[in-house]
């Protein structure tokens, strides 16, 4: 079914024309009008000069009569010419009358009979200026006269009553016709203006509508204009962001330190939500603090480069804290409290992952800096704090896993494999440098007989025990290892075999000196044997090294145990 607007608009041509019609209908009728009316004015006209010659050829025919009764009584001359001139006025307008009323036969009949009457009354009149005729008639005779005159005007009169009442009913039914027709057409004109008028303006009216809603289907093109070219910037955005994250999650994977991890996701972040400015913050090992490790972009509020986590609402509740001005909460303990509210967004987000928490990133902006919107950032915020999470996390994982792969668990110190890595790196090194490099081989005296007494449990601890010792006493630089059952290696870069020896000694006394307790028990005492030897002098490959020293170890041993035998001394 057409909508309205459509059916207004098919039936607007036939309208104009209907109203143009009827308009020039309305002409047409207004000038037949004034022709009528001219039309009807003739009639009077013509009524009325029939009414006036009727008048006039009888007031003639009277003053011809008066005339010749005056000639009869004075005797004057003169009456005579004035007689002539009433009589030939008299028969003139007599004639003019026939003539006039040529469009009506009755009237024109009448007409005819008043004309010939007053011709032949006046010359009845004739024989008053003649004395002699007049005197030669008798009475009867002049009676008979004087009657047949007086007949003749009588009928005169009668006549002109019925011209003049004809004329009159004539100009009575002209004015009714015509004012009947005047009427009508002033109707018909008023009607047709009316409805032209109606007709004009029902168009009028729906072209003001259409225009209306014509306008109105601009406005919503142009929403519509603008909301497209919104969505397709907003797309054009995320798409920017998801390549952005993409290539950023792509990195992330290849990090190898939380620096790494950390300059990345500020860089990102900068890249991302170019007007916003803020930090990433990292806990400590203790989890009692978070220090701030890398920031982006421009901060449009301070936050404390160090701070607890009961100070940000974020680590408090575990999820994000977004606030914008005053909304959405209370600002974080962490910012700045001097700074205004209005204008200013902030986001907290913890990084956190496998329910242990990592650290913060803070990110801060104005309302509406850089004509972004804050709420479309901080989902992208949001993400990349849990990448950074889960990769901090991964990160936490390969180190635990590639620690246990190097690490002795019941020593803390390096095992074996590490070592044999590690010893061949280390002499190549110093070697290329020209550089001595010492091997220690220790072994714990009469451990067998330790288990014996104490229970494997307490030899268990013991070695935990002894392994710390040896740790702490060596540079940061050694390596200490677990060789094997009681038996440990330390490689010591850089050491000649006079300071090997004397490192030696330090160690083999805090063992001597050491007591250990175990489940309340003292456990002890203990001693050790050390056996070493030093590159270049003796042997330059790692497992030439590592047999001189337990030979030197066996020669420890063999010597009486508890002391320090260098590969180098004789004894
Ligand atoms: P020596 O002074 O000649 O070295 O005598 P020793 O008894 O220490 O020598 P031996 O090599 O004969 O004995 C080593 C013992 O160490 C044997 C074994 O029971 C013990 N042992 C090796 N590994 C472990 C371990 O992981 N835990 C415990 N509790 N004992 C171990
Ligand atoms: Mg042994
Ligand atoms: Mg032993």
């Amino acid at each position: 079914m057409p909508e309205p607007s459509s059916r207004t608009r098919r039936l607007r041509v036939p309208a104009t024309l209907l109203a143009l019609a009827l308009l020039l209908g309305a002409g047409i009728a207004a000038v037949l009008g004034v022709h009528s009316l001219g039309k009807a004015n003739r009639s009077l006209e013509h009524s009325y000069q029939v009414i006036n010659l009727l008048v006039s050829a009888e007031a003639a025919m009277h003053e011809a009569e008066a005339k010749a009764r005056g000639f009869r009584t004075t005797g004057r001359d003169d009456f005579r010419p004035q007689f002539d001139d009433a009589v030939e006025r008299a028969a003139a307008q007599g004639r003019q009358l026939v003539a006039l009323t040529a469009d009506n036969p009755a009237q024109q009949r009448r007409a005819r009979v008043f004309e010939t009457a007053v011709r032949d009354h006046l010359r009845t009149m004739e024989i008053l200026f003649d004395p002699a005729a007049l005197a030669s008639l008798d009475n009867d005779a002049l009676q008979h006269r004087i009657d047949a005159n007086l007949a003749r005007v009588d009928n005169l009169g009668t006549l002109r009553r019925e011209m003049m009442d004809e004329e009159s009913r004539l100009l009575a039914e002209r004015r009714d016709h015509s004012r009947m027709r005047a009427a009508f057409l002033v109707a018909f004109i008023v009607a047709a203006f009316v409805i032209a008028l109606g007709v004009l303006g029902v168009l009028l009216s729906s072209l003001v509508r259409e225009n209306r809603r014509s306008r109105a289907l601009e406005r919503e093109a142009r929403t519509a204009v603008r909301d497209l070219r919104q969505a397709l910037a907003l797309r054009d955005t995320l798409s920017e962001q998801r390549r952005a994250q993409s290539v950023y999650a792509g990195m992330l994977q290849s990090c190898q330190s939380r620096d790494e991890i950390v300059a990345l996701t500020t860089q990102t972040i900068a890249e991302l939500v170019p007007g916003a400015g803020g930090r990433c913050y990292l806990a400590k090992p203790s989890q009692n603090f978070l220090e701030s490790v890398g920031d982006f972009g421009e901060p449009v509020i301070a936050s404390a480069d160090v701070l607890t986590p009961d100070q940000c609402w974020a680590l408090r509740r575990g999820q994000p804290h977004h606030l914008h001005g005053r909304a959405g909460g209370l600002r974080c303990a962490h910012l700045d409290p001097d700074a205004p509210f209005d204008g200013i967004s902030t986001l907290c987000v913890p990084l956190v992952a496998n329910g242990q928490s990592l650290g913060l990133l803070h990110v801060s902006a104005g309302s509406n800096a850089g004509g972004r919107d804050g709420d479309n950032d901080a989902p992208v915020l949001c993400a990349l704090a849990e990448q950074m999470s889960m990769a901090i996390a991964n990160l936490q994982l390969r180190e635990t896993l590639r620690l246990q792969s190097i690490r002795d668990p019941l020593t803390g110190l390096f095992n074996r494999r590490y070592l044999e890595e590690s010893l061949a790196r280390e002499l190549q090194r110093c070697e290329r440098r020209g550089l001595p490099l010492s091997v220690l081989m220790l072994d714990i005296d009469h451990f067998k007989r330790f288990n014996d007494t104490y229970g494997h449990a307490a030899g268990d601890a013991l070695l935990g025990h002894i392994g710390h010792l040896i740790q702490s006493r060596v540079r940061a630089e050694d390596i200490a290892c677990r060789y094997g059952g009681e038996e440990f290696t330390v490689v010591m870069p850089e050491l000649d075999a006079a300071n090997t020896c004397a490192r030696a000694e330090e160690v083999r006394k805090a063992i001597e000196d050491a007591t250990v307790q175990h489940l309340g028990q003292t456990l002890g005492p203990v001693t050790i044997s050390i056996g070493i030897a030093t590159s270049p002098g003796d042997g330059t490959e790692p497992g030439q090294l590592l047999q001189t020293a337990d030979a030197a170890l066996y020669r420890a041993k063999a010597a009486g145990r508890n002391r320090v035998l260098h590969a180098g001394t004789a004894n």
